[in-house]
């Protein structure tokens, strides 16, 4: 079953279950095994490798969701991206980064690539002008993520895979904040989609895993690296991951609905200042969204009238929402990225990039879109 014959909601359910049914079993199970029986002439499947059932049922099922060729499942969102990076970049290569990035990403490649040996150059994702600039002979890769933190932007995404292509390098994405319901990056060239499967993928904020995906050959060579480095995905988390991925569409369509809905309600109201949020028509990005996405995520962002003294009222105010770090979850989440994502930053990198410590990071659960309007217009009015 693939995109070409059923719909992604469809897909969700039913790609990679194989009929008839395992021992007649609807759900898949759990093959907690570490190692299997060799047959003559095949090889050894062992969890470490990324190759019992349990494990490729679940890459099997990601890589239908994206559209590729094939995947591999990683113990986080970290190891899907550091494996993938290893798996393009020798020591001496350059790569070139595009926008902002996650945090974490940001620390690999900006400090400890340095002690790998890896040359990086972080370019503007709007302007190709700077990526031809950065281009050297020892460039291999280029890097973006499909949406960006906290402010919600969306790069020129198409002229990067085929600015990579023209130059011979590998292209990277992070699709984790969009999810392949919304966006499928191989669709527009791009060679590795990396994944945090620990938000929307999963959705349900109880466990830590991630996933790249492409062509055959490219994720033989991820696996391998994977191998060695030892970030696999053990099978217990594989099967509540391959659960969660059932509900993707209904999940990521109501969160969609309530993102929608919050980011309307927030730019009319006078107490807030600005708001982020590419399914408005003030966003900077909106028409490339509505050219590329399918839905404009559940991620938003705003800035309330008052300043940070009115941003930790309004938070403390919130009935609904975890204050909490994270996103792609069921339950509604709320954070200030200047205390939170983007902690480590100097205040002057935080103001350089727009992000201000009154600036307020919303990800939206399933929960009713009134409740959550009703929660902030009270909240807004205390
Ligand atoms: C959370 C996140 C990561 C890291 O994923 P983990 O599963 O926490 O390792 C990477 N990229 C993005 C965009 C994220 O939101």
């Amino acid at each position: 079953m693939t995109a070409d014959n059923v719909r992604f909601e469809t897909l969700a359910v039913h790609a990679a279950e194989p009929r008839p049914a395992r021992d007649r079993s609807v759900v898949f199970p759990i093959y907690q095994g570490t190692v299997y029986e060799i047959e003559p002439g095949g090889g050894v499947d062992y969890l470490r490798y990324s190759n019992t059932p349990t494990q490729t049922y679940v890459q099997d099922k990601l890589a239908a969701l994206e559209g590729a060729e094939a995947a591999v499942a990683t113990a986080s969102g970290m190891a899907a991206i550091s494996t993938a990076l290893h798996s393009v970049l020798a020591t001496g290569d350059r790569i070139i980064v595009a926008g902002n990035i996650y945090g974490g990403t940001h620390a690999l490649l900006a400090e400890e690539a340095r002690r790998i040996g890896w040359g990086v150059d972080f370019v503007d994702a709007y302007d190709p002008a700077t990526w031809e600039a950065a281009l050297r002979p020892e460039t291999k890769a280029v890097y973006v993520e499909s949406i960006t933190n906290p402010l919600i932007r969306v790069g020129d995404l198409v002229g990067l895979a085929a600015f990579a292509r023209e130059h011979g390098l590998t292209s990277l994405i992070d699709n984790t904040f969009p999810t392949p319901m919304l966006f499928r990056p191989h669709t527009v060239g791009y060679d590795l989609v990396c994944h945090s499967a620990t938000k929307a993928l999963n959705g349900h904020s109880d466990l830590v895993a991630g996933v790249v995906t492409g062509s055959a050959e490219r994720i033989e060579r991820v696996r391998h690296h994977l191998m060695l480095f030892g970030g696999s995905l053990d099978p217990h988390t594989a099967f509540l991951l391959a659960r969660g991925l059932k509900t993707l569409a209904v999940r990521v369509k109501a969160q969609n609905e309530n993102a929608l809905a919050l980011a309307r309600f927030l730019e009319g109201h006078n107490a807030i200042a600005e708001v982020h949020y590419p399914g408005l028509e003030s966003h900077p990005d909106h028409a490339r969204a509505v050219e590329l996405f399918a839905g404009f995520g559940s991620m938003l962002a705003f800035r309330p009238a008052g300043g940070l003294e009115a941003a930790e009222r309004l938070l403390k105010a919130l009935t609904i929402p975890y204050s909490a770090a994270s996103l792609g979850g069921v339950e509604s989440l709320v954070t200030r990225p200047a205390i939170s994502s983007h902690a480590k930053m100097t205040a002057e990198e935080r103001a350089a990039a727009g992000i201000g410590d009154d600036l307020i990071r919303f990800s939206t659960g399933i929960e009713a879109t009134e409740d959550l309007v009703d929660d902030f217009g009270r909240a807004l009015s205390d």
